[in-house]
């Protein structure tokens, strides 16, 4: 397909509508053979499980235009396995991991005038979903559901370059122990809404979340994984059950160990341990990596080495080799990159 024609350097990170979508609906126990469709309208319920028990899990995932000019998707196997993790804590139905690729490929080729070129800094992001589509007023699980998939094309994440951001302790929480904190789910997001507003409010620009139980452990921010690099050099990053399992975080940890050589360690994170850090970086799909400047916790300040100015040094290195590795400049691990054509 011809490109579209759009702005792509100047594309911001809102919803455009592409020409088509995927559907399947499940129904009596199974999943149909699903479609591609030009209707961009979900008609449901106004009693389905989604409206009223917010029965509902997503993923995020991207697909871009490589240096040789493939349109390619990062690691969409890893999305695959997640999503059944998400449905299967919400008492949701699987939807089968090869269908669920093959449901990302055929959506991204149908709108493949939409895949930013190379070079651009924009990307196709796509929003895998699934959602409890009957009537549930009782409080149980949905007997019908909707998996869907689109895109939208989205602009470069950093305009001008990744200007490090400053983060605050939130006095929210954001996922309880045995909680539902490393599902995808909206339902992690409704309660955040809350939190990230009122830290804008006060000119931060996310939330540093730790442990409900002692406070005394860092977490995750609303949507990305934190990673840290001590003054020595090791990559440390915060392993607990209530985080949810980032692609982009398990990747750069393969990234430095096997292509940068740096000692790794995942482990439970003190907040006390904040102010030896040489750099901390947010970590998911949309920026790959952001650098965070400053964290905030009650009025007092920790100010990170790397500075307010740009990414520290290692960051730098993993963010140029995880996304030389997404671009096809650095030879990528086997099973990294699916070619889509
Ligand atoms: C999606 C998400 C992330 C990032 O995961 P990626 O797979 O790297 O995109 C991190 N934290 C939360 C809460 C998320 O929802």
């Amino acid at each position: 397909m011809e490109k579209k024609d759009i702005d792509w350097s100047n594309l911001g990170f809102g919803y455009i509508k592409t020409d088509k979508r995927y559907v399947s609906n499940f129904k009596d126990g199974a999943w149909d053979e699903g479609v591609l469709t030009d209707d961009d309208k979900v008609v449901i319920s106004e009693c389905a499980g989604v409206l009223q028990y917010a029965q509902t899990v997503f993923e995020g995932l991207k697909a871009y235009t490589t240096e040789k000019g493939n349109i390619v998707v990062f690691r969409p196997d890893l999305n695959a396995e997640r999503l059944e993790q998400s449905a299967l804590r919400l008492e949701m139905p699987a939807f089968p991991r090869d269908r669920f690729v093959d449901a990302i490929v055929e959506t991204v080729k149908a709108n493949d005038g939409f895949v930013p070129p190379y070079g651009t800094g924009a990307t196709l992001y796509i929003r895998p979903y699934m959602f409890g589509s009957n009537p549930v007023i009782g409080v149980k699980p949905a007997d019908e559901y909707q998996f869907r998939v689109f895109c939208t094309p989205v602009g470069p994440y950093f305009k001008g370059g990744a200007k490090p951001i400053t983060i605050r302790v939130s006095d929210f929480d954001r996922a309880a122990p045995h909680g539902t904190g490393n599902i995808k789910a909206g339902l992690n997001y409704a309660m955040s809404l809350h939190a990230i507003v009122t830290a804008h409010k006060e000119g931060f620009d996310e939330n540093m979340y730790l442990d409900p139980q002692t406070r005394t452990k860092v977490e995750e921010t609303g949507g990305a994984n934190f990673i840290f690099v001590t003054k020595d050099g090791t990559l440390v990053t915060p392993k607990s059950d209530s985080i949810l399992p980032s692609i982009t975080r398990r990747s750069l940890v393969y990234v430095a160990k096997e292509y940068l050589g740096l000692k790794v360690e995942e482990r439970e994170v003190f907040f006390d341990e904040m102010k030896d850090m040489a750099e901390c970086g947010l970590c998911g799909t949309a920026a790959v990596i952001s650098p965070v400047g400053k964290i905030v916790d009650h009025g007092k300040e920790i100010c990170l080495p790397s500075g307010m100015a740009d990414m520290g040094p290692v960051t730098r290195k993993l963010y140029d080799t995880l996304t030389g590795i997404q671009m096809g400049r650095i030879e990528a691990p086997e099973g990294w990159i699916k070619v889509i054509e």
